[in-house]
């Protein structure tokens, strides 16, 4: 069997075993994971991505896009996924289910399998997508207003692995429907993160 999809056994079993009544879907990273130019990580799957089992298909698959224009690179050159592999939803008193951030204890079960995953994908680059992903690379003091579009080095252990990436951090698309005035500091980013990848040779 192929190392991801032993990894995807063990994290599936894992995460099945510990919530098994609530039959959460798990929606793993795809693309390429033999040392792809860019490791794309976003915060968790939301309804559509649970629907259909891949990351970033529904409105924020529209903004990577846009993304992977910017920096020109194919969907299928990069490996995409997120820290947390379900969807973390509420449901209000009405019972309308929305989503909401993760929580404390879904990153801590989480994060050691996207460290595992991160040394597996063995990826040039890493691309973490708003505050949750930067946070589970880069440790809970990042913050994204100070780091975002300059390139970064975190250090990822998993067992007795340890190694460390080039870490480039990005808004999430999201919060730049929610706040306009960050789109051309996304831009310019991404022109900065071009910038990059071309230096580097991809
Ligand atoms: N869809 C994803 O897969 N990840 C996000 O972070 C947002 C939407």
């Amino acid at each position: 069997m192929m190392a991801m999809e032993l990894f995807q056994q063990k994290c599936g079993g894992f995460f099945g075993s510990l919530w098994p009544a609530e039959e959460k879907v798990l929606v793993f990273g795809e693309g390429r994971w033999d040392h792809p130019p860019v490791m794309l990580i976003g915060e968790a799957p939301g309804e559509q991505e649970t629907l259909q089992r891949r990351p970033f298909v529904g409105k924020a698959g529209k903004n990577l896009d846009g993304f992977l224009q910017a920096v020109e690179l194919k969907r299928e050159d990069i490996y995409i996924s997120n820290v947390v592999k379900v969807r973390p939803v509420k449901i209000s008193a009405k019972g309308t289910v929305s989503n909401r951030p993760p929580n404390r204890e879904e990153l801590l079960l989480f994060t050691p399998y996207l460290y595992e995953e991160i040394l597996l994908v063995q990826p040039k680059m890493i691309v973490t997508l708003g505050n949750t992903a930067l946070r589970a690379v880069m440790g809970p003091d990042a913050v994204i207003g100070a780091c975002h579009g300059e390139n970064q080095q975190a250090g990822v252990s998993f067992e007795n692995r340890h190694q460390v990436f080039d870490v480039f951090p990005l808004y999430h698309p999201a919060s730049i429907i929610y706040n306009r005035s960050l789109q051309s500091v996304y831009e310019d980013d991404l022109r900065r993160l071009k910038a990059v990848l071309d230096a580097a040779g991809r």
